[in-house]
């Protein structure tokens, strides 16, 4: 089985934390454990140096080593532990302290070129399963050595020390480090609690109650700056519910009020026995309203798509070619009506996307215009281009829209004179879908209008290239 970190945030911390303490107690303790050592040994030195210099001034004045011994010996008693030899130039001893039992201290080679340059030497070796420090002080006659003397004492003492303080870090650092752990995960806890609370809270929120937010501390940190965040995501995603909702709503009294038309035909046709004549009448009713709704569903489609899907597939379309195809299409519903339509072309253009729903964007703005202006008036498209924007705009003369509703007929299912716009047959999506259409292509749709002087809707989109 794999190894896996755990899950909680402030265990991992505890653990991160406790691991980093622990090197570092390591080391900080190898370091001074060290460091005690080497001066633990370094503190037997002046005793080891100062009975080598006794002895040595009394060999040299002639007195041999052993009385000296029993003078230092009476001094302090601790030169009793100490091992002393005298050897000559060649190595051979001339004098073995008891403590010694006969068997002579090592001289090495450094020592002995110590000697000769008249250096005293420090040196640590084994004797008998037990570390002692050893001390060769040359004793010089005529400029030249002529015997060493040799005090070796034991430091057994100080490794004994060395085992306590050794003693003492194995309970101080695991107690120290058991210690910290906790703290830490105290801490890490405490710190951590606010995100428990936030994520209660979080999963208590329920799409039918989006008006709820995370509470803020008020302590202006990181977690409240999250908790903000999530405050604002909850209140954009509230608006949307709230709009996806009118518009479901909106959109089944739209389906009802031809679906209830279309019931009520057939029920009275129903009633009574008619003849063909009058069936086919009753047909020809229905099927319209079928017409319909099945325009309605198309829109209904169209608005429901997305961004992503609205400007695909890309492809490189030239405005001109696009508005004169429209044009026709705008022709043949503006003659019935006696509305003149025409095109007007500047400097030609292209632009990126998908032509089918861009000439239904256009076909929107036609639609209206058309549905709009009184008969005897004029529809007039311009294709035009102006630094790196594409414009094709549609120019009605018919009643205008007040200033204060200009903004609104772009929302879905805005008709601002039903009874006009019902017998026109528009659900008040057309603005609604050109506008997707067009932003989806990276572009604007904009009114310009005045009440009784007309509308013109321009819609501006990157030129490609
Ligand atoms: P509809 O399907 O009702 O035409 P639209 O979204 O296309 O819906 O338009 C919304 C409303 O904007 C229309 O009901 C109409 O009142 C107003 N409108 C749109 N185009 C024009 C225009 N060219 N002239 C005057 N009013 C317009």
């Amino acid at each position: 089985m794999r190894w896996r970190p755990p899950a909680s945030i402030h265990t991992r911390l505890t653990l991160w934390y406790t691991g980093a303490l622990l090197t570092i107690l390591l080391v900080t303790s190898g370091f001074s454990y060290w460091l005690l050592a080497v001066a633990l040994t370094r503190d037997v030195d002046p005793s080891l140096l100062g009975l080598a210099e006794v002895i040595r001034d009394s060999v040299a004045a002639g007195h041999g080593a052993s009385g000296a011994l029993e003078a230092a010996v009476g001094l302090d008693s601790e030169f009793r532990d100490h091992f002393v030899q005298v050897v000559d130039a060649r190595g051979t001893p001339t004098y073995l302290s008891s403590r010694l039992e006969g068997r002579a201290l090592p001289l090495s080679a450094r020592a002995l070129d110590n000697s000769r340059a008249g250096e005293q030497t420090f040196e640590t070796l084994q004797r008998d399963h037990r570390q002692v420090r050893l001390v060769t002080l040359p004793i010089v006659r005529d400029g030249r050595p002529s015997e060493l003397v040799q005090v070796a004492g034991s430091l057994t003492r100080s490794h004994r020390a060395l085992a306590r303080y050794l003693e003492t870090l194995f309970v101080i650092v695991p107690l120290g480090l058991g210690l910290a752990a906790s703290g830490g995960a105290l801490m890490a806890r405490k710190a951590l609690a606010p995100v428990d609370a936030m994520s209660r809270t979080a999963r208590r929120i329920k799409a039918e109650e989006l008006s709820r937010r995370v509470e803020l501390r008020g302590t202006g940190d990181e977690l409240d700056r999250l908790a903000e965040t999530l405050n604002e995501m909850l209140a954009r995603l509230e608006g949307a519910f709230g709009e996806m909702r009118r518009f479901s709503a909106d959109a089944a009294h739209e389906l009802r009020t031809p679906l209830t038309a279309l019931k009520g035909g057939l029920e009275v046709a129903l009633r009574a026995a008619r003849s063909p004549e009058e069936y086919r009448q009753v047909l020809g009713a229905s099927l319209e309203d079928v017409d319909r709704l099945i325009r309605l569903a198309e829109d209904l489609l169209l608005v429901g798509r997305s961004r992503a899907d609205l400007a695909a597939p890309r492809a490189p379309v030239d405005l001109e070619q696009l508005a004169l195809e429209v044009l026709d299409v705008g022709a043949q519903l503006a003659q019935p009506r006696r509305v003149t339509i025409r095109i007007e072309v500047g400097e030609p253009v292209t632009v990126l996307g998908d032509v089918t729903a861009l000439q239904r964007a256009v076909l929107n703005l036609i639609e209206n215009a058309v549905k709009y202006t009184p008969a005897g008036g004029l529809v007039e498209l311009t294709v035009d281009r102006e630094d790196h924007s594409g414009l094709l705009s549609v120019r009605d003369t018919g009643p205008g829209i007040p200033s204060g509703e200009a903004a609104r007929v772009f929302e879905p299912f805005v008709r601002l004179d039903a009874a006009r716009s019902r017998e026109s047959g528009g659900a008040g999506l057309g603005l609604s879908i050109a506008r997707s259409i067009v932003v989806a292509h990276g572009g604007t749709l904009t009114l310009e209008t005045a009440l009784g002087h007309g509308s013109r809707f321009t819609i501006r989109l990157p030129a490609a290239g």
